[in-house]
């Protein structure tokens, strides 16, 4: 490296040590203010230069007091005028605090949180939000939000806390956005001036601010418009930092794990689409194409195959099946549970039966010691071609003598831990993971950015779909007359019944009382239970029986498995729906519907909340699971996804996936060009993006490197 270049090196990384160094490298910082800043989960330099103004009070915004209107969500600034606390017994208060503009008085009321009257003291300047209430002649705000504005201080010749947008930083009872306001600004100045870690071209490309100047604005905006710039430009940033990371752990992948370069398809996949009693979907025949393609390649796939109950991942998952054992290995099919794997062992040998001369097992806990063993012996002999089962199959004492290809139905529980297992045990194999949850392209590019995806979009003819009803408690009558005319029909009904957080003792008690009533509504009906209490045999008994249609009604918490499949069923009726997650109710309506009759979903639910209203209007509107999941996820909110240990990810700080779609699409485009040219980032001019990278996602350095 020329002299010059190490220079600058060395520069950026002393640089990038000074922002993860302690906080006890700002100057001022007294002991007990960095025990309340370690609260906030505020460690480094970092970390507080990073700790964003929640919102911004824009001075010339504001109403007058005397100019608010009732019944409005508003934010006024006035001085404190008063503060009278009144208590009324032990445990009982009333607060009033009166503060003043020039144009009116205001009063903020709190009960039973005598506390604020510490803050709130005569003389203080004060910003209140909240919905204006007129009572009893005045101007009053119940439980105001409130933002303690002065002890007004210049810093140098920068005045913090006056200007005219004020920034309002997450604050606590300790430490108050005054003076984490006060303490940003002097950070700001002794280490604001900082490199920039996004390559020069890309900044230029998009017109971005520096860095250094983007942090400043974002804490202190000079104005609407260059608060806006800055914003974009951080959550642009931060979301190249994560694609860099996730096109990084992909060409890991590809480059140091060897995989098997599996030939085109041929005569066996050939025949097996031959024998099928139906002809493929455009889609299947898509998905099909893009995993063969993926699975030529030397190194192993991994392709996450989607598609909504009944939409035809089986079929699709045999054929790669098919493909890895023309090319002389073998392959395997990892249930999340017995029944499912069970389920699976049934579909693939009924496919199967045009006779391929193949030999597929299943292997469960229900497999006795003797036939375990036999198994056990033909995988690791080469005798055995494509094994069924739970997570059983790839642990202990399982062998094969040569696996190609597995496929992992549901996603959420094979990851890396299995994924090393495997390799211990000298196999990479190629990766398909079918799921049948919509994930939404804001999450397949990101919290399953490192992913192929594969998606069936359209269902195969024939089946004649679900309708579905929302109705309060008072429709249930209704949905009781839908069940008795399907039932009468000779069709069968599911009913879910609520979710209980008690126990599943508790649940269970519930369910049998359901059952209980139900047979006095529907005399003469067999009723089936299942709950999660009762024996696996008994378990199986029932579902046997449902699927035989002994039974015609089931009730049942929970526990219907995924992926049962019962066409005769005709209606899912749910109790209490608002406490299932939407992705949770789409599942369940996708039990029904299956056949060839037109079915119904009843979903019961007395939610009052503005948040399950927006769910239940959801629900009944949209069809499409990737359109509900996206509703969802901007329901809920994204503050909890990428926090989930599983999911490798830290959260996002600025950005918000549905509404920085755009920006997104960009940084992944930006950072997937990026790595390929230089996948290591050894460029000097990548060295910065690459401490960001590695320091991002350094509680994950695994996750990111250990593909
Ligand atoms: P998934 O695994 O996505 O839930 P399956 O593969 O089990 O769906 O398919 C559901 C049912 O549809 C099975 O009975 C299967 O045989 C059938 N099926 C699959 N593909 C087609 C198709 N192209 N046309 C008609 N029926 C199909
Ligand atoms: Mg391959």
């Amino acid at each position: 490296m020329p002299e010059q270049v190490e220079r600058r090196v060395e520069e950026l990384e002393s640089h990038w040590k000074a922002l993860q160094g302690p906080l006890s490298g700002v100057s001022g910082i007294g002991k007990s203010f960095l025990r309340y800043l370690h609260a906030m989960d505020i460690h480094k330099v970092e970390d507080l230069l990073y700790h964003f103004p929640r919102r911004y009070l824009d001075r010339r915004k504001l109403s007058r007091i005397g100019d608010v209107r009732i019944g409005e969500d508003t934010t006024v600034v006035g001085t404190v005028r008063s503060a009278d606390l009144n208590r009324i017994a032990r445990n009982r208060s009333v607060l009033n605090v009166a503060i003043f503009d020039g144009s009116a008085y205001l009063y903020g009321v709190w009960f039973n949180q005598p506390y604020h009257a510490d803050r709130l003291e005569p003389g203080t300047e004060v910003a209140f939000s909240g919905r204006v209430q007129y009572r009893r002649g005045r101007l009053q705000m119940v439980n105001p939000a409130y933002d303690i504005l002065d002890d007004v201080g210049d810093v140098g010749s920068k005045t913090v806390h006056t200007g005219r947008i004020i920034p309002l930083h997450p604050a606590t009872q300790k430490l108050s956005a005054a003076m984490l306001r006060r303490l940003i600004m002097r950070t700001l100045d002794q280490f604001g001036d900082l490199p920039d870690h996004i390559p020069y071209g890309l900044r230029l490309r998009y017109g971005y601010p520096h860095r250094s100047q983007a942090l400043r604005e974002m804490h202190f905006p000079g104005s609407s418009g260059r608060l806006n710039r800055a914003r974009q430009r951080m959550a642009y940033d931060e979301l190249l930092v994560m694609q860099v990371a996730l096109a990084m752990r992909r060409q890991r992948l590809k480059s140091e794990t060897p995989g098997i370069a599996h030939a085109a398809p041929g005569g066996i996949v050939e025949s097996l689409i031959a024998s099928l009693p139906f002809k493929l979907t455009a889609g299947q025949e898509r998905a099909f194409e893009e995993i063969s393609r993926d699975m030529s390649e030397p190194y192993p796939m991994n392709r996450l195959l989607q598609g909504e109950v009944g939409s035809g991942k089986t079929v699709v998952a045999l054929m790669a099946l098919l493909l890895t054992l023309e090319n002389g290995h073998q392959g395997a099919i990892m249930a999340p549970t017995e029944v499912l794997a069970e389920q699976h062992f049934a579909n693939i040998t009924g496919l199967l039966a045009g006779g391929l001369g193949l030999r597929v097992e299943l292997l469960t806990g229900n497999t006795t010691a003797a036939r375990r063993r036999e198994i056990l012996e033909a995988a690791s002999s080469g005798g055995l071609d494509i094994l069924v089962g739970t997570h059983a199959l790839i642990q202990g004492d399982v062998e094969f003598k040569s696996l190609g290809l597995i496929v992992v139905d549901e996603q959420h529980r094979f990851g890396l831990r299995q994924r090393m297992l495997l390799k211990e045990k000298g196999f990479c194999p190629d990766t398909l993971i079918m799921t049948a949850t919509p994930i939404p392209r804001t999450l397949s590019l990101t919290l399953y950015g490192d992913l192929e995806v594969s998606v069936l979009d359209e269902l195969p003819a024939g089946r004649a779909g679900t309708r579905t009803l929302v109705v309060g408690p008072d429709g249930r009558e209704g949905a009781y007359d839908i069940i008795r005319e399907e039932l009468l029909k000779g069709r069968q009904a599911f009913v879910v019944c609520p979710l209980v957080d008690a126990s599943p003792a508790v649940e269970a008690k519930a369910a049998e009382k359901e059952a209980r009533e139900l047979s006095r509504v529907f005399r003469g009906t067999n009723i089936g239970l299942l709950h999660g209490q009762m024996a696996k045999a008994d378990k199986d008994k029932v579902m046997a029986d449902f699927r035989a249609c002994e039974v015609q009604l089931l009730v049942s918490t929970t526990v219907i498995e995924v992926g049962i499949d019962v066409p005769n069923a005709t209606v899912m009726m749910v109790e209490n729906a608002d406490r299932f997650g939407l992705s949770q109710l789409h599942q369940l309506r996708g039990r029904v519907g299956r056949g060839e009759h037109l079915s119904h979903s009843v979903f019961v639910f007395d939610g009052e909340s503005e948040e399950s209203q927006r769910r239940m209007r959801a629900i009944a509107e949209i069809e499409d699971g990737f359109n509900l999941a996206e509703a969802d996820l901007e329901i809920r909110g994204e503050g909890s996804l990428f926090g989930t240990r599983q999911s490798g990810m830290p959260d996002l700080r600025v950005a918000r996936l549905i509404r920085d779609f755009r920006l997104l699409k960009h940084a992944r485009a930006d950072a997937f060009e990026l790595v390929e040219r230089d996948p290591h980032l050894r460029d000097p001019e990548h060295l910065l993006l690459r401490l960001e990278v590695e320091s991002r996602f350094r509680d994950n350095l695994e996750w990111l490197f250990n593909a």
